[in-house]
């Protein structure tokens, strides 16, 4: 490309420039952005802030990577802009630190076209735990596929939100996939429930939010067998009793918390995902479409669904339970979600589960989206365990130091007692911690005590040199990021399935 900005004195990110807007638009060495204006005409300067110079051929600004830059990118660059993904099948990369997202375009880049990324995602607990707002975390993923030069587009997922301000908080920063969680209303003590304790919790529901009377539901339900492809779901007062104290709050919340993002999003394109995966027991499969028929009956619409499926997924390693069984039961989760839908399975705590990809990606026929959240983190941590082993055994002595208390927010078994000894291997063989079961879990869920953590002065004791490793090392985190991540997407972008 021989656009002006060669003319200066920048070191330019190659992959980054683009023309477009009546300007050239590039990243600059020093964390900087370069614009140079071809078309006098633009006015794409009023929307930026930095340094204008006013160079022989016309204006160039140089301006830092700020929020202002970032939505100006974002207005400019259309492509980075947020899209809904729809029933495509989708990846979400999230990233906690905010640095991942060129190692997320490249291993979205190498495994071809198939799949729809979602480079913005973030819960808001990781956003507490991290110190982020929902507008950090959507300028770290515009700037890493401004970087990178992405231009195929992205979703971007507002995850686990609880509460409706949760929702306008990220509105206000143009998410555009909102999963909704109403695990907090999800009465889990249903399962074990005898008859009377269920016909008790029935009479207590929230009948007026549900739009609904006992009998209508049991009318709509009760002796019923609903034919769902290969699946013959009945509903005896048992199943449907049970169903309905499980899951009645959560549908009322859900869709009060629909009907809320569709006013405050008006005519912006906005798209919605349930999410019950964090709860103690499964989702049967007749839960599921005892779910799926009340959100549809209040008029809610989504693209994704997470059932809490059979088995464990724990943060960060493979599945934990047994194949045949979860596979059967994917298999009915994705007859319903095609049946009431279509829409996807959503797969939670989707990192490193590499036995499911194929049974989730064959029984779902690309209905489906892989949710991966925390595990950027730990390809920074391999990233430094090689390039600063010292800083490296310092954060994993803290993790341990750390675990029994992070982890009661987790699906995590790990044992300390089973984890290496922080002092136990040499500099050498320090990544192998991320590769045995509990040290990998360890340090997972300590990422946010990590990151806030302060030494006795009050500075960061572990964040500003993780930060500046890993800013010093680019290639190196993107590298490791694609070689992990590729394992992840490879099996969902397979064509011929
Ligand atoms: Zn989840």
């Amino acid at each position: 490309m021989s656009g002006r900005l060669d003319a200066l004195n920048l070191e330019l990110v190659s992959a980054s420039r683009v023309v477009a807007a009546g300007a050239e638009w590039a990243l600059a060495a020093g964390a900087r952005l370069a614009v140079s204006v071809l078309d006098e005409r633009t006015r794409v300067l009023d929307d930026l802030e930095g340094e204008t110079l006013d160079h022989q051929h016309g204006p160039v600004l140089v301006g830092p990577m700020s929020p202002r830059n970032a939505a100006a990118l974002r207005r400019h660059l259309p492509w980075l802009q947020p899209c809904t993904v729809g029933t495509r099948t989708s990846a979400g990369l999230g990233d906690r630190l905010g640095l991942a997202t060129p190692g997320h375009v490249r291993a979205v880049r190498t495994v071809g076209g198939g799949i729809a990324p979602v480079f913005a995602q973030q819960s808001i607990r990781e956003m507490t735990r991290t110190g982020r707002t929902p507008a950090q975390v959507m300028d770290d993923a515009t700037w890493g596929m401004f970087a990178e030069g992405w231009r195929d587009g992205t979703g971007a997922d507002a995850d686990h939100l609880k509460t409706t301000e949760d929702v306008d908080a990220c509105l206000a920063a143009g998410f555009t996939l909102y999963t909704i969680d109403p695990g907090e209303h999800v009465d889990g003590g249903a399962d074990a429930a005898d008859p009377k304790a269920l016909r008790a919790a029935l009479a207590s529901l929230p009948w007026a939010a549900l739009e609904d009377t006992e009998a209508g539901l049991r009318g709509r339900y009760l002796g019923r067998t609903f034919e769902v492809e290969h699946l013959r779901l009945a509903f005896d007062e048992a199943t449907l009793l049970r169903a309905a104290v499980k899951y009645g709050r959560a549908v009322a919340h859900v869709a009060r918390m629909a009907r809320h993002l569709r006013k405050a999003a008006g005519s912006r394109p906005v798209e919605l995902e349930v999410s019950v995966d964090e709860t103690e027991t499964p989702t049967t499969p007749a839960e599921h479409y005892w779910v799926a028929s009340e959100l549809r009956r209040l008029g809610v619409a989504w693209v994704s669904l997470a059932p809490r499926f059979v088995g464990r997924f724990e943060k960060g390693v493979d599945y934990i339970g047994d194949l045949p069984a979860l596979q059967g039961d994917l298999a009915a989760h994705a007859a319903v979600a095609r049946q009431l839908g279509p829409y996807k399975l959503s797969l939670h705590s989707g990192s490193d589960k590499f036995s499911v990809y194929p049974i989730a990606a064959q029984e779902t026929r690309g209905l489906v989206h892989l949710k991966t959240a925390g595990t950027s983190y730990l390809e920074a941590l391999r990233t430094v365990a090689v390039a600063d082993p010292p800083l490296f055994r310092a954060i994993y002595a803290f993790a341990r130091e750390r675990y029994e208390t992070d982890r009661a927010s987790y699906h995590v078994s790990a044992e300390l007692a089973r984890a290496p000894q922080a002092e136990a291997p040499p500099e050498g063989e320090l990544k192998d911690l991320l590769e045995q079961f509990d040290s990998r879990e360890i340090l997972h869920v300590t990422f946010g005590s990590v990151l806030r953590a302060a030494s006795a002065g009050g500075r960061p004791r572990f964040k500003d040199a993780l930060f500046s490793l890993l800013q010093s090392r680019p290639e190196a985190y993107a590298e490791n990021l694609k070689r992990h991540f590729v394992r992840h997407l490879q099996p969902f972008a397979s064509p011929g399935r």
